[in-house]
């Protein structure tokens, strides 16, 4: 029996150590994408904003821990740069209202993608006076107030007076 294990063990370091650094991106990224579609976050959406929000673990931790298998130098630096990536995030993230409230993940909370969709990327383009997909620049203008409208300025325009959730819904915007 204890031979067995032996082989047993042996093949699991094996197995382990034949995923390459991009074998385990590729890998990652079935759950970053069924994340995202569970948060009704757009694909484009940065991976590392989809698993602070979900809260969860990584595929790859999940993988190791499940079928046991040995850490490996690629599997400890692929860890150590994705929990890296989630330390450089834009801060304030932390806190729009998906990470300071957490009625949104009750099972059927319908409004759960308007929850979402302000924190992956602030409703920009709503109230930016720049039209269609860009990234967040020095140049936006805020149409609520005419000032600066950086990634997340639509939670503290101080001019706003319409809820965050009226521009998450895209009902309000056809
Ligand atoms: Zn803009
Ligand atoms: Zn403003």
């Amino acid at each position: 029996m204890a031979q067995i294990n032996n082989i047993i063990n042996k093949y699991k370091a094996k197995y382990s150590n034949h995923l390459t650094y991009s074998n385990l991106k590729r890998l990652e990224r079935v759950k970053a994408a069924y994340l995202k579609r569970m948060l009704c976050i757009s694909k484009c959406t940065q991976s590392r904003i989809a698993y602070i929000l979900a809260d969860t673990t990584y595929f790859i931790e999940d993988m190791m821990a499940t079928h046991s298998l040995v850490p490996t130098p690629q599997s400890i630096r692929f860890l150590e740069d994705r929990r890296q990536k989630a330390k450089d995030i834009n801060h304030r993230l932390l806190s729009t209202p998906a990470m300071t409230n957490s009625e949104w993940k009750k099972a059927n909370y319908h409004l759960r993608h308007l929850y979402t969709r302000v924190a992956a990327h602030g409703l920009h383009h709503r109230i930016c006076l720049t039209k269609g997909y860009h990234s967040p620049s020095n140049g936006c203008q805020c149409t609520i107030n005419g000032g600066p409208c950086d990634t997340y300025h639509i939670i503290e325009c101080k001019e706003r007076t319409l809820t965050l959730f009226h521009y998450a819904n895209d009902a309000n915007f056809t």
